[in-house]
């Protein structure tokens, strides 16, 4: 195929020792066609769209046809699943295509999940089935819109190969990006096999990757552990505040440069707990939401373990190090979880002692069964309102007099100290700290049903448009920010492989 003017492929992670990848090509698929593509990120990462959108663009996105300057390659890694450790995992079922530059000059990998089997695939069959991909491609996009980092989607594509599950569905490609695809899993990989050598050669390269402000450190390598500590934590407290639950958190699924990766059996959640699960095997609840900043930890500690060998000549001090390190992670994820917290309650410049002021307010949802996303909300509500003005229906009657009689309601106003000059402010603070809109698991359900069993497609435009303007004011009956009934819940999710 001729090699498009405008995509520009790099192949840095090629340049890296064989052990690091297996060379491999994307199998031929009987009938590739283009289901879903992101025009807004093609246009960052300098992509045609007029072009990618044709058949070369297709044949191009779904890895029929390489491009001149395309060294497709699996990537080797091990990992920590559910706790137990599995030396060799890699990409069973993923390509990386290439590597571009986008706008900014940043580089990005083009990767493709669901395009054939790989040297990694065990007894896997190398493929993904479109309902999974889309879910992927609606939640990364709007993690994306909600300033949460996270790898993203550019496009989904059919196959038109039947998948055997346990039914038949159809396979899919999804086409992501990310600013690399290194994971603790990857260090892992190495560090089960002594390869310390590999070790410090993949630590340089990410560090020049994505590190560059280790470089000018005085141990470039405790420099790089402690920016991972740090993007790490504020990842999760992120992820905390708009109630999203990862699902499967292995360290293989924890992806160095920050981003968010791996939608499997994710999920926003409705009504408040702090013990929720969606995941289907996660039957000890070990990635619930309240133990996501543990088992970031835990992963943080699996990693600092990979890199001992490069913090110091004396593995003694290597140790007292990554410990010194690792116990800052609490201190620091406690800081950007209040920072985040207290502006969703509308607090401009949050500080420790609004603390229990942000974990009252949990208590009082987690008692009620207030709806997360909602009540935050609806706080944008109770701001220079009187009760007797709102709009109110059954659905959010509760949450608002559940908030409006409570004693933490009288301290919230106090600490905001809301008067005619600051209201404005604050009501500023507080649509600007809270979505009107998550994709709930419901909602994404029926959404992809539509699209994929009823042929509706406008559906999922609809809400993936929707989903595109999250700070949007929206009223109360809104179909998109209301809660499920009862009998449409959907509290279970499934990896969906
Ligand atoms: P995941 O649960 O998607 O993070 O995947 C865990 C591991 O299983 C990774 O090594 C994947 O590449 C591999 N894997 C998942 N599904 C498949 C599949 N259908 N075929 C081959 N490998 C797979
Ligand atoms: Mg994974």
């Amino acid at each position: 195929m001729e090699n498009h003017s405008k995509v520009r492929f790099e192949n840095s992670y090629n340049s890296l020792p064989e052990t690091f990848f297996k060379r491999v090509k994307p199998e031929k698929m009987p009938n590739v066609g283009l289901f879903l593509v992101n025009q807004k990120l093609s246009e960052k990462l300098n992509l045609d769209y007029s072009w990618l959108i044709k058949r070369d663009g297709i044949q191009f996105l779904s890895g029929q046809n390489l491009i001149k300057d395309s060294k497709p390659i699996a990537l080797a890694y091990a990992g920590h699943q559910f706790g137990s450790f599995v030396p060799q995992l890699g990409d069973g079922r993923a390509i990386l295509l290439g590597e571009v530059k986008d706008k900014k000059g940043n580089l990005k990998d083009i990767h493709l999940k669901g395009s054939g089997k790989t040297p990694f695939s065990r007894s896997g069959d190398g493929r993904a089935t479109l309902g999974p991909v889309l879910r992927e491609y609606i939640i990364s996009e709007y993690m994306n819109s909600i300033n949460i980092p996270t790898t993203r989607s550019l496009a989904a594509i059919t196959t038109g190969e039947k998948v055997i599950r346990e039914k038949i569905l159809p396979g899919a490609i999804l086409v992501r990006t990310a600013s690399s695809h290194i994971r603790v899993g990857t260090f892992q990989y190495f560090a089960a096999r002594q390869m310390t050598k590999e070790i410090k050669i993949l630590s340089d390269y990410i560090i020049k990757r994505n590190f560059q402000s280790s470089l000018s450190s005085k141990n470039i390598y405790e420099s790089f552990l402690m920016e991972i500590i740090k993007s790490q934590a504020d990842l999760i407290s992120k992820w905390m505040s708009v109630g999203f639950i990862h699902g499967v958190m292995n360290t293989d699924n924890t992806c160095l440069s920050g981003e968010t990766i791996d939608y499997g059996p994710c999920a926003f959640m409705d009504a408040f707990d702090y013990n929720k699960v969606f995941s289907s095997i996660d039957y000890q609840g070990r990635y619930s939401y309240k133990n996501q900043p543990n088992v970031m930890l835990w992963n943080l500690t699996r990693f600092a373990e990979t890199l001992l060998p490069l913090l110091d000549k004396n593995i003694d001090k290597s140790i007292k190090k990554a410990e010194e390190m690792l116990g800052e992670f609490a201190t620091l994820y406690e800081s950007s979880w209040i920072s985040n917290m207290g502006r969703k309650l509308g607090i401009d410049t949050p500080k420790i002692t609004d603390k229990n002021l942000i974990e009252e307010f949990l208590n009082l949802m987690q008692s009620n069964e207030l709806d997360f996303n909602n009540s935050f909300y609806y706080l944008s509500f109770l701001v220079g309102n009187d009760k007797n003005e709102i709009e109110t229906s059954s659905n959010n009657q509760k949450i608002l007099s559940t908030i409006q009689s409570s004693d933490w309601y009288i301290k919230w106003k106090t600490r905001l100290n809301i008067n005619k000059k600051n209201s404005q402010k604050i009501l500023k603070i507080l649509l600007i700290n809270n979505p009107s809109i998550v994709p709930r698991n419901h909602i994404v359900e029926k959404v992809l049903n539509d699209a994929i069993n009823e042929n509706k497609k406008d559906t999922l435009n609809d809400f993936l448009n929707a989903l595109n303007e999250p700070y949007k004011i929206r009223i109360f009956d809104d179909p998109y920010t209301k809660p499920p009934l009862p009998n449409e819940e959907v509290n279970q999710t499934f990896c969906g492989t």
